[in-house]
């Protein structure tokens, strides 16, 4: 057991055993921080004081804009920055007990996009997602296409709209075309809906022509995020046809951020499910590589109380991320440091673990109800959408903080 000299509330996502990265700021200078309990510690601060001048000289990627430069470290001295911290927050002779201006309560710091994302990958892995979306929008007897045992389904989204959590998102409009009507029409969705997944951000380049291994492929991986892939159903459902999503996805997805490291995430490494049939060698892999993370999604209405609509786990997934980088790099497609892969919606077997409102009410079919007695189909103007997600495992615990975004009437 690790104890640190800093008070921790109990069920803290930021636990001695997390120390996640970020980019906050108080001002207008951005810096490299950490949490820890309800505390943000700037380590451009810690930096200064030569705190870490036995693990890179390379000062100035703790005063930076975006992760990218620090993670560009490499894992082995980005590791040691972090085993670092942990270490002196258990010290009770620590250095920074002398270093208050280091810490900030978290309320105090407006944190940033954590990284700068060149690219950014959407897969379709959740094997119950696939499936209730594919008897929606296709067929019932056959919902799973005949590739999708065999790859990860993915598709290239979009990097620049995507935003920090407390981001406002406005309403998107599109061209959709209603069931009854001949001819499309142009306007605000009217099926707005949320996606719960999570996001891993590549931590090393590849050179075009390179694959990475499923073996190598953590190598690779800096860590994770929560990640809300806003989507407009009616569009989506509309334009899809033949070359897949596209205006439906690309007006925000929301990220979280703090970037939990794989290594905090070590302690919740769980199988995965069976692959059958059997796949291809280059998708092959040893090892758990499934983690149990818990998700939560919440709607809050305007003014109004939380509702918890779905209780999911990323270790439902059916392709990990070894797989979805490997697949991904198969061809020679180089990846970039800062690059974004999300997992697809992340749904559960049962009806309170579904991932999506297009599968929570089963296309709008079957509203929920919410604590104050209205309904939702979808997301109305003036609710805010939140996903939460955590590891627990005995006095463990290591979590990923929150993704929310309130949604605002479409611009006039
Ligand atoms: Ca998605």
């Amino acid at each position: 057991m690790m104890n640190s000299w800093i008070s921790i509330p109990e069920q803290s996502d930021f636990s001695i055993y997390n120390i996640p990265f970020g980019i906050g700021s108080t001002g207008t200078t951005p810096f490299v921080c950490t949490r820890i309990g309800d505390q943000v510690l700037n380590l451009n601060t810690v930096a200064e004081t030569g705190f870490f001048k036995d693990i890179t000289t390379d000062l100035s990627v703790f005063s930076q804009r975006t992760l990218n430069p620090f993670i560009a470290l490499g894992k082995s001295v980005t590791n040691q920055v972090r085993i670092a911290i942990q270490k002196t927050l258990t010290d009770e002779n620590s250095p920074l007990k002398n270093q208050g201006d280091a810490f900030m309560p978290y309320e105090k710091v407006e944190m940033h996009l954590p990284v700068e994302i060149g690219d950014y990958t959407d897969f379709y892995s959740s094997i119950e997602h696939a499936t209730n979306v594919g008897k929606m929008f296709r067929d019932p007897d056959n919902a799973l296409l005949p590739n999708w045992r065999h790859l990860p389904v993915g598709y290239h989204g979009r990097a620049s709209s995507i935003v920090v959590s407390g981001t406002p998102v406005h309403r998107p409009k599109g061209q959709t075309k209603p069931v009854d009507a001949e001819n499309p029409v142009f306007g605000p969705t009217k099926r707005l809906d949320f996606e719960l997944e999570m996001g891993f951000v590549i931590g090393k380049n590849t050179q075009i022509g390179d694959s990475v291994s499923t073996e190598q492929a953590e190598e690779y991986i800096f860590g994770m995020a929560l990640f809300n892939d806003w989507s407009a159903r009616d569009v989506q459902k509309w334009e899809y046809v033949p070359l897949g999503p596209f205006l439906a996805k690309s007006f925000a997805s929301g990220m979280s951020p703090w970037i939990v490291t794989l290594e905090a995430l070590d302690p919740f490494r769980v199988p995965g499910p069976a692959q059958e049939p059997e796949v291809l060698p280059y998708l092959q892999y040893t090892g758990e590589k499934n983690y149990d993370i818990h998700l939560e999604v919440i709607i809050t209405p305007e003014n109004g109380d939380e509702n918890i609509v779905s209780k999911s786990n990323f270790k439902y997934m059916y392709w990990n991320m070894c797989q979805q980088l490997a697949h991904h790099t198969c061809n020679g497609c180089n990846v970039h440091i800062g690059d974004l892969m999300a997992s697809g919606t992340i749904s559960g077997k049962d009806q309170e673990s579904l991932g999506s409102m297009l599968e929570l009410t089963l296309g709008g079919k079957k509203p929920i109800t919410l604590s104050n007695g209205e309904s939702r189909s979808f997301i109305q103007d003036g609710d805010t959408v939140t996903l939460r997600g955590w590891c627990a495992k005995e006095n463990l615990r290591v979590g990923f903080g929150e993704v929310y975004n309130k949604i605002l009437p479409a611009k006039s």
